[in-house]
């Protein structure tokens, strides 16, 4: 039996919603179902404004033109995550900045930020991995004492929530993905959600979404023509995109709850080897509502990780791992990095595998991923 690391989920409503996109004649970006997805994730995520956006990399591209990145400034971020998180900063001119991760979360340790702090930093982004949120209280009142911007690339954290907030909407600006190996999906799409914005951000928000025109002043009849205002981009989705996603979104919680049946499963039946000390589960707690994202493990060393792995890829299934820490890779060390520069990245960027998680995944497909791996266990000390 073959298992790939993940599988499209249908909640079978994908096809109608696209073609009543089609019969509407109107297939380009900002149509009827843009409008529809934002809406929704506005009430449903309790947040101020919402961009549909061609990726969740787009997303953050434009979270970092908004927030007004250029020559000079300084990103604090962390080294353990997609490389969009950095290349946004870059495409600006600025510099991205990489802190430690908590080795209990693979999430930006606060504890590593006031350090990193200089007289050029205007914002953070931390990374939301797996959908377990940062310890987004001390991050913030990290950024409230030194006037920094947040910027939440909760890209892996859509429906996730921290104290009772979604992920994205905590911080002044939040970046989600919705391509194809994400929870909610279509193929490629993203939404940056602001928060609290004043007036003039938000303005300006609305401009550069619109290719850096007025033309959402023209479609509220406020003028009779739009024009070039500022620099901006082409960011939205086509329309028949949004009509899946719409479609994904009317299954948020369900799409969730099945990605959660799996992953608890999997953390009932590997107990055992966490508690001889062989690996390590993700850790809960009661402030995280989690959405399921990733299901990893974490073994002792590099060298244990490898094995198992080996192991189940021979079996045909499709355990993996990530991230090559944005540091220690050939654009890392053009920045001036070297691998010793963040050891417990270096650390546990190597000692983390992850498994197959799709909400689909029958409990016979979730037997064959245990069977395997309590074999190339059974080879490994705790
Ligand atoms: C997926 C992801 C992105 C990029 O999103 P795309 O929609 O693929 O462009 C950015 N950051 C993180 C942490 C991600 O997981």
């Amino acid at each position: 039996m073959k298992i790939p690391l993940n599988k499209l989920y249908f909640t079978g409503q994908e096809m109608d919603y696209m073609r009543d996109c089609l019969e509407r004649n109107h297939i380009d970006g900002d149509g009827y179902y843009t409008r529809l997805v934002q809406d929704f994730m506005r009430d449903k995520f309790a947040v101020q404004e919402v961009f549909l956006t061609a990726s969740g990399t787009s997303a953050l591209e434009m979270a970092a033109l908004l927030a007004g990145l250029g020559e000079g400034d300084e990103v604090i971020m962390p080294s353990f995550t997609f490389v969009s998180t950095a290349n946004a900063v870059m495409l600006r001119g600025a510099r991205p900045v990489f802190a430690e991760i908590d080795a209990a979360t693979f999430n930006l340790d606060p504890n590593d930020i006031e350090a990193r702090i200089t007289s050029h930093t205007k914002a953070i982004i931390p990374v939301h991995y797996g959908g377990t949120a940062c310890d987004m209280e001390n991050l913030m009142d990290i950024a409230r004492k030194h006037n920094l911007l947040v910027i939440e690339d909760a890209a892996q954290g859509v429906n996730a929530a921290y104290n009772g907030r979604f992920l994205g909407t905590i911080g002044h600006m939040g970046c989600y993905s919705f391509h194809g190996t994400k929870n909610y999906t279509c193929g490629e799409g993203g939404a940056l959600l602001l928060n609290n914005a004043d007036q003039e951000l938000l303005q300006k928000a609305y401009c550069v979404w619109n290719k850096g025109t007025n033309r959402r002043e023209f479609l509220l009849g406020q003028v009779d023509k739009y024009t070039w205002r500022e620099a901006g981009s082409s960011y939205a989705p086509a329309d028949l995109l949004a009509a899946y996603l719409y479609a994904q979104l009317q299954d948020l919680d369900k799409i969730s709850s099945l990605r959660g049946e799996v992953y608890k499963y999997y953390a009932e039946n590997l107990m055992v080897y966490q508690e001889q000390g062989i690996i390590q589960m993700p850790v809960t707690a009661p402030v995280w509502k989690p959405n399921y994202h990733i299901f990893y493990i974490t073994f002792n060393n590099a060298k244990d990780r490898g094995l198992v792995m080996k192991h189940l890829r021979a079996d045909g299934i499709e355990a993996s791992f990530h991230y090559i820490p944005l540091h220690s890779s050939p654009m890392g060390r053009k920045l001036g990095y070297k691998a010793s520069d963040l050891p417990v990245t270096e650390e546990m960027a190597g000692r983390i595998l992850r498994l197959p998680v799709y909400p689909a995944m029958s409990r016979d497909e979730q037997d064959t991923v245990l069977d395997s791996l309590r074999k190339a266990l059974a080879g490994i000390d705790g």
